[in-house]
C-alpha cells in the first residue's frame, strides 16, 4: 500500500483517545476529481476544524491524523447511531470523481479503501457490522455515492470486507470447496499463512466447484500420482 504521511494541522484534530477504537466510518471528500495528497496538504495547511485519519484515492493512501488521536469526522448535533462517535472511531475519506453533475468513486479507490479498512478491522478486531457510513452515524448524506441509490454499492463495499483467513473461518456453505482447493494445492495462503479469501472470491470458487471444475482438477492430479 502506497502510504504517505501528511500530518494534519494541529487545531483540526483532538487529543489522544480515551476510548478504544470500535468503529470505522467511511466518508466522501465531495472533491471533484481530487487526490489523497491534495486533501492531505489542504488539511495540513488550513484551519478547518475538521479532519479524518485517512484519505484514499486510486493510487495512494494519506495518513493525516495518527490513529491514536481523535479526528473530527463524524460529530453532530444529533445522532442516529447510539454509540459511534469521533472518540471511538477511525475516519476514512474516499476521493471522488465528478461527472455529469454527480459524484462517484473510481473502482480502484474503492478497492484501495477496502484494503485499508480490512487492515484496520484486523488491527482493532472490528467486525464488518461496525464499519459504518457517516450517514449511519448522523444522517448526513455521506458518502453520497453509497447512500440512497448507492445502497447496493455500499453493500458490495461491505461484502468485500469480510475475509476468511483459516478453514475454520470459512462458512459451512463454502468449506467443502475450499477444502478441496487446499488438498489439491491449488489454493495456498499468502506470505503470512492466511487464506485471505474475500466473500466474493469464496462465492466464485464455490460456483466453480458446482460446475465440477475442482473435481476434474483433483482427478487429473490423482492420475498423475
Ligand atoms: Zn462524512
Amino acid at each position: 500500500m502506497n502510504m504517505m504521511e501528511l500530518l494534519c494541522r494541529r487545531e483540526n484534530f483532538g487529543g489522544l483517545r480515551a476510548s478504544k477504537v470500535k468503529y470505522i466510518v467511511i466518508h466522501y471528500t465531495a472533491g471533484r476529481n481530487d487526490t489523497a495528497e491534495n486533501n492531505g496538504r489542504y488539511f495540513a495547511r488550513e484551519l478547518v476544524g475538521a479532519s479524518a485519519h485517512y484519505f484514499v484515492d486510486e493510487t495512494a493512501v494519506v495518513r493525516s491524523v495518527p490513529e491514536e488521536y481523535v479526528a473530527y469526522h463524524c460529530g453532530g448535533a444529533v445522532y442516529r447511531h447510539e454509540k459511534c462517535r469521533n472518540g471511538n472511531s477511525i475516519g476514512v475519506e474516499l476521493c471522488c470523481r465528478w461527472e455529469n453533475g454527480a459524484y462517484s468513486f473510481a473502482p480502484e479507490t474503492v478497492a484501495q479503501a477496502q484494503r485499508l479498512v480490512r487492515r484496520l478491522m484486523q488491527n482493532y478486531d472490528i467486525p464488518a457490522e461496525r464499519v459504518l457510513r457517516h450517514y449511519d452515524v448522523t444522517g448526513k448524506v455521506c458518502p453520497a455515492p453509497f447512500v440512497g441509490r448507492g445502497q447496493a454499492d455500499w453493500e458490495r463495499f461491505k461484502g468485500g470486507l469480510t475475509v476468511y483467513n483459516t478453514l475454520e473461518q470459512v462458512p459451512d456453505w463454502a468449506r467443502p470447496s475450499i477444502e478441496k482447493l487446499l488438498e489439491t494445492g491449488a489454493l495456498t495462503g499468502n506470505e503470512d499463512g492466511d487464506l485471505d479469501l474475500s466473500r466474493d472470491l469464496t462465492r466464485t470458487l464455490v460456483v466453480l466447484d458446482r460446475l465440477g471444475i475442482l473435481d476434474a482438477k483433483k482427478e487429473e492430479q490423482q492420475w498423475q500420482h
